[in-house]
């Protein structure tokens, strides 16, 4: 196996930072948090990591034409047109929903970087999904197969870009930490990550087994419960260690986030607000606010360090404290 194409969008490492006041007022043990929200392309947070080995895939097999898809608040689909446009591909992603000018600031993200947003319903041959994730994905294949009759060169990804080549920004990420943490001389117990389609994780699986880490891995799913994610996780991450020539990691612990979808619980809430007005970390409801509530819970269970892996979310964390109706 050569070495994976790869087109370069970060602008570096990410910090790698302490929480000490957050600590401090949480009462837990040693609080990190690596910095994914500051990956520094637009504001793809841990999408930047996936979509360089995607685009690199993508532009090395000669696509004219991207498609792929996701929810309106999708973070992957913001992050994915954007990287197009760099790239010089054109990007198509399958929505569900009808034709607004009501656009969610992902969305309208997305358009401004170029983007064709195709409603699933119009994606094929007519046919119409219920808009969950496996109706999705057969409307992202099939308007890729709509465009390969017309003759165009078409490179399809899945929903968040989960895919084994997707999955080898964070299997390079895990050993990015692990230099960092060397250096530090900072030994974790665990690692904390939010979970949505499940890519991020499986390579972050594949790079703590090549490590031999010491840190255990713990997954907070957000969408689809564990149980139904572990066999795909275990899978993707096979298959990203078979990119990279080594041994597929199984030491995952993944949990179900509390509350119902993109909703904080109270505590969530009170913890996200904690960590803007103390470190100025921006969390969002659908990921990062529930991931970090487990990072704190595991945090307050040892002595050594925990650390949280900020994927981003950005644009909605925004969209979280601003929305709010306030009277001043
Ligand atoms: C997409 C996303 C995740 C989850 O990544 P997956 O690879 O889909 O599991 C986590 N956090 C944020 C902010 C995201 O946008």
């Amino acid at each position: 196996m050569g070495e994976p194409h790869r087109m370069r969008l970060l602008t570096g490492p990410t910090p790698l930072q302490r929480l000490h006041a957050l600590e401090a007022v949480l009462g837990t043990g040693p609080l990190w948090v690596k910095r994914d929200d500051l990956t520094g392309f637009g504001v793809a947070g841990n999408k930047a990591r996936t979509l360089e080995f995607l685009l690199g895939d993508a532009l090395a097999a000669g696509a004219e034409v991207l498609v792929t898809g996701g929810r309106e608040g999708s973070n992957f689909c913001a992050a994915v047109a954007l990287a197009g446009a760099v790239a010089g591909i054109e990007v198509r992603l399958v929505m569900p929903g009808e034709e607004t000018d009501r656009l969610s600031a992902t969305q309208a993200l997305a358009v401004a970087a170029g983007a064709e947003i195709v409603r699933m319903r119009a994606a094929g041959d007519g046919e119409q999904g219920h808009g969950d994730p496996g109706d999705l994905d057969a409307a992202i294949e099939a308007h890729a197969e709509r465009l390969r009759g017309a003759g165009r060169a078409v490179y399809v990804t899945p929903r968040g870009g989960a895919t084994a080549i997707g999955a080898l920004g964070y299997a390079e990420a895990a050993h990015e930490l692990a230099d960092q943490l060397a250096a530090l001389e900072v030994s974790p117990q665990h690692v904390v990550v939010a979970v949505g389609t499940g890519g991020t994780v499986a390579g972050l699986l594949t790079g703590q087994a090549e490590l031999a880490a010491g840190w255990s891995l713990s997954g907070v799913c957000v969408s689809s419960p564990a149980a139904e994610l572990a066999a795909r996780i275990t899978s993707l991450s096979a298959g990203c260690a078979a990119l990279r020539g080594t041994q597929p990691g199984h030491a995952l612990t993944l949990t179900d986030a509390a509350g119902a979808h993109a909703v904080l619980t109270e505590e969530q809430e009170r913890l996200a607000d904690l960590a803007f007005t103390t470190c100025g970390l921006l969390l969002d409801d659908t990921y990062t606010a529930k991931a970090f509530q487990r990072a704190v819970v595991l945090a307050g269970r040892t002595s050594r360090p925990t650390v949280f892996w900020h994927t981003g979310g950005v644009v909605n964390a925004v969209h979280r404290l601003t929305s709010r109706k306030v009277v001043v």
